[in-house]
């Protein structure tokens, strides 16, 4: 498929890029769209756990080195926004050991996901901050911050930690125990939730330090992917299901990127009950922005300037003025769409 990318740079959006996008060097790239960019990202470290820069921590795409260093080196120097993609618990590498992988209440681990329950990988995901926030770039993208649907985690740590908060034995907590008791649901939720923001505050203090050692001017941005689908009941859904908490987000990142109907081909059309749905789950982005956040609108696979245009509508629409968006999907797509839509 052949892009015209300076069609897409002309409508100022963010366009997070893989360096398999592009045929050429990353100087020739650069170069020749520098004049229509305001900023552009690159993949960090992709949902395969593998780093495209010299990691000490992470597994390291050999090959993507160069390109990549020379790609923030340019950006920074011509002073274009730097923009870097980091998969946090949708780690391929790191779920390949057993013991971090998410699980549901029946034992079925999830390959290509960690348990977010790992203090461990919050530690590793801080250092991954550190070493990407130690190049000359303002914000880093962090995808794969939720678990994969309410069903998880049933690890044997997540059994230990929760169960006796519901007075039940670990090993014969079940996901149908919890949800039969609307009090020990919404303890799940809250429990659930804290895990996911003490993990981003590993982060965030990964992302101050960083600025520290390199004397940033302007702090390093993390910006935290939540997913907004139906199958998942939108923002209020996503809540419970993913364990997002908007306004500790914004009081942590203050940055939220939402991924619009990640699970699902198309966006409603305008004058839909199906849009207006969509509209309304927007609103927490208003208590978003009021408080000092700042959300974007991100979708994966945007391919032409007519999806790109009705993004920018849709963010008209709800006060949201920048989107992010990448031309391919996640490589493990397919799996992650079944295990988050999938029945359990
Ligand atoms: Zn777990």
């Amino acid at each position: 498929m052949k892009l015209n990318y300076r069609e897409f740079f002309m409508q100022k959006m963010l366009i997070m890029f893989k360096p398999e996008d592009i045929d050429i060097s990353a100087k020739d790239f650069i170069s020749t769209y520098a004049s229509y960019m305001e900023d552009v990202g690159i993949v960090g470290k992709g949902p395969d756990g593998y780093a495209l820069y010299p990691s000490r921590t992470a597994p390291v795409r050999e090959e993507h080195i160069a390109f990549f260093e020379e790609w923030v080196r340019l950006t920074d120097a011509l002073g274009i926004h730097g923009v870097v993609g980091v998969d946090l618990y949708t780690d391929g590498w790191f779920a390949r050991d057993p013991k971090y992988q998410t699980m549901n209440d029946k034992g079925v681990k999830m390959e290509h996901q960690i348990c977010p329950n790992r203090k461990e990988f919050w530690q590793y995901g801080a250092e991954i901050v550190k070493e990407i926030g130690s190049y000359p770039i303002n914000e880093i993208l962090l995808f794969g911050t939720g678990f994969i649907r309410d069903h998880f985690c049933f690890c044997e740590r997540c059994r230990k930690e929760f169960a006796p908060l519901v007075d039940q034995e670990p090993d014969r907590l079940t996901y149908q125990f919890i949800t039969e008791n609307p009090e020990h649901h919404e303890k799940w939720h809250q429990w659930r939730s804290d895990k996911i923001h003490e993990g981003l505050g590993y982060l965030q203090e990964a992302a101050t330090e960083s600025d520290d050692t390199t004397g940033r001017e302007q702090p390093l941005k993390l910006s935290v992917e939540v997913l907004l689908d139906p199958e998942t009941g939108l923002s209020e859904g996503a809540k419970n299901e993913y364990g997002y908490d908007y306004a500790r987000i914004g009081e942590i990142t203050k940055n939220v990127l939402i991924n619009l109907y990640p699970w699902s081909p198309v966006l409603p059309t305008k004058g839909s009950s199906e849009y207006d749905n969509l509209v309304e789950s927007l609103y927490f982005v208003n208590e978003f922005t009021r408080r000092g956040g700042r959300a974007s609108l991100f979708r994966w696979g945007v391919t032409t300037v007519e999806q790109l245009q009705e993004l920018k509508a849709l963010g008209k629409d709800v006060g949201i003025d920048r989107i992010v968006t990448t031309f391919h999907y996640p490589s493990d797509y397919s799996r992650r769409r079944e295990s988050a839509i999938g029945n359990y």
